[in-house]
């Protein structure tokens, strides 16, 4: 591991005062402190945000998740469960309970890709290294994305909760020197394009504060179905969020995303607009699910997303909907 300097200031201003390029943000350190040991990342200062005042879970606006709040408090706060129990389910399907201790909401967001060829140094990797290459195109791929990759780099989106939080079109609050600003969860990542070492608007030195999630009644009604290959402390080969509000056996509204399939959280706004108004049966999910797919550019091994993806949507409108 390379040497860092290190601080653990108590206020955001002294946080942010501190920053600077190469400096890196440590919470819960299930991301950071795993690649620092890899020397995937190689910061020259750690600053310890943890005993800044970025907790709390409360309803002002919408429900409002302070982004130090740790996966399991938050998967476990009543607040939570009761009005997104979408979001509940995706912590709750997400790493393993010691992980879930520690992790906080905001380092879950900015989680890195879990692509093998990022995390080893002694491969290529446009991600890690600018202009290095892309080996998955051409290798190992069959956890690889199949929804907005590029030339440069088809890595998947890790997070689940950052999937049901683009369902349900949360918002990030970010703070640096310059002040506070609130962005679209959706429009925070960005598409890998020709740079995919740039993945979010975030500029050096800015953090995340805060997560803001809108209040729908019909919130309740909803889902979070992960398919993996172990059902335990893996990673998504696909995922749904689905929230649904059927009145008489009609769509009247409906929220879906997807994760496990794009490089960055997938919301299916096709899908949505294909479901609302037709009957809330399954073979309507069925075809409305055909155009979850469209322009996806499957690899040698993952061309089962595309039809993996397309059933794991019509078994969670199914199960939110509560249609058997
Ligand atoms: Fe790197 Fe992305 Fe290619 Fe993986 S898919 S090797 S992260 S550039």
């Amino acid at each position: 591991m390379h040497a860092f300097d290190y601080s653990a200031p108590s206020t955001v201003t002294d946080a942010l005062r501190l920053a600077r390029p190469g400096s890196a943000f440590l919470a819960g350190g299930t991301t950071l402190v795993d690649l620092m040991k890899l020397d995937v990342l190689t910061p020259d200062q750690v600053i310890d945000v943890n005993r800044l005042p970025l907790r709390g879970i409360r309803m002002r606006g919408g429900l409002r998740i302070g982004a130090l709040e740790r996966m399991s408090d938050v998967a476990n706060h009543p607040l939570v469960a009761s009005t997104h129990p979408m979001i509940s389910r995706a912590l709750l399907l997400s790493a393993s309970g010691q992980l879930r201790n520690m992790a906080s909401i905001g380092g879950n967001l900015l989680q890195r890709t879990r692509c093998d060829y990022f995390r080893d140094v002694t491969s290529a990797c446009n991600k890690r290294r600018p202009g290095s290459g892309c080996p998955a195109l051409t290798g190992v791929n069959r956890g690889h994305a199949i929804l907005g990759t590029s030339d440069s780099c088809v890595a998947t989106h890790a997070s689940d909760v950052a999937v049901a939080f683009v369902a349900m079109e949360a918002q990030v609050v970010l703070r640096s020197r310059d002040g506070e600003r609130t962005v679209p969860l959706e429009d925070f990542y960005l598409l890998p394009g020709s740079t995919p070492d740039r993945e979010n608007v975030l500029a050096p030195g800015e953090l995340i504060a805060e997560v803001v999630v809108p209040t729908l009644s019909w919130a309740r009604h909803a889902t979070y179905l992960k398919i993996r290959d172990r059902q335990s402390y893996e990673f998504a080969l696909t995922s749904v969020a689905a929230a649904i509000d059927v009145k008489r056996g009609v769509v009247q509204d409906v929220r879906l995303a997807a994760g496990g399939v794009g490089t960055k959280p997938w919301r299916l706004r096709a899908v949505e607009d294909a479901l609302k108004g037709s009957v809330a049966v399954e073979r309507t999910f069925a075809d409305a699910a055909e155009s979850a797919v469209d322009g996806a550019r499957p690899l040698a091994h993952n061309a089962f997303k595309t039809s993996l993806l397309k059933r794991t949507i019509v078994r969670a409108l199914l199960d939110a909907a509560g249609v058997r």
